[in-house]
């Protein structure tokens, strides 16, 4: 089995990675070349065609088995509506976090259906939902929106070949963008998204799920 997981450095990333490679799985991390494109890990910025290109090459021929979209960023915390949420703010988080996820998943497409089963997990966020909707980190909200659109329309595509889509709230998360003093540790997101992950078939397929097993409301 092999897993491809994107923005491996950090966070809930780093912790899947980890999990994965201390039970022995072929697990492939991404980074923004921090570490060497060797061995378990490839370079890759989400939000670059001719990087992707490159990695959809180191790829070619070998059978994915799940690809997590996992890289994302929050830029806009604590912007005011009155003067704040520049344009280009609004253009670098749906680079990656909506353009991103779609390039990665068009790029690895060959080598998901190269697997048995191919399964596809986006990570977006319980701040997509359209239920809640307190208002604050508007760029943030609208661009997890987007990725769990997304992800929805994907699994529709998806589906004639046997690809599933689900997409996820990670809990919120003690990492460098969930702050100190967030509920979980990475390591208890990871575990319970692993189980998600492990569940994820064509009879769930375009599933909105928490970290512990919760549907969420779109
Ligand atoms: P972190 O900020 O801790 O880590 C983000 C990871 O994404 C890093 O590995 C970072 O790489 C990578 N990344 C950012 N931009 C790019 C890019 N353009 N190309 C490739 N990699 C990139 O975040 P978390 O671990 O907390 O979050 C992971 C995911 O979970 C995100 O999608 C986030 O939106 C989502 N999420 C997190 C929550 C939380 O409470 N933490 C709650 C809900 C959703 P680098 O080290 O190079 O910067």
């Amino acid at each position: 089995m092999t897993i491809l997981i994107t923005g491996a450095t950090r966070g809930i990333g780093r912790a899947l990675f980890d999990s994965y490679l201390s039970d022995g799985i072929d697990v492939i991390g991404t980074n923004r070349g921090a570490t060497p494109p060797e061995g378990n890990w490839l370079t890759l910025d989400v939000t670059d065609p001719a990087a992707h290109r490159v990695v959809a090459e180191r790829m070619q021929g070998k059978p994915l088995d799940l690809l997590v979209c996992n890289a994302g960023v929050n830029l806009d915390k604590g912007q005011s509506l009155n003067a704040g949420y520049p344009a280009a703010m609004w253009a670098d988080t749906f680079a990656t976090n909506v353009t991103g996820v779609f390039l990665t998943v068009q790029a690895l497409l060959p080598s998901l259906r190269l697997a048995q089963a191919g399964k596809i997990a986006i990570i977006s966020s319980q701040m997509a939902s359209h239920t809640r909707a307190p208002g604050g980190s508007l760029i943030y909200r609208a661009s997890k929106a987007a990725a769990l659109n997304l992800g929805r329309n994907l699994s529709t595509e998806l589906r004639p070949e046997g690809i599933a889509v689900g997409i996820y709230h990670p809990g919120w998360v003690r990492t460098d963008m969930g702050g100190a003093g967030a509920d979980i540790t990475e390591d208890q997101s990871a575990a319970g998204l692993r189980a998600r992950f492990d569940d994820l078939s064509m009879d769930s397929t375009g599933c909105f799920l928490t970290w512990d097993g919760r549907e969420h409301p779109y």
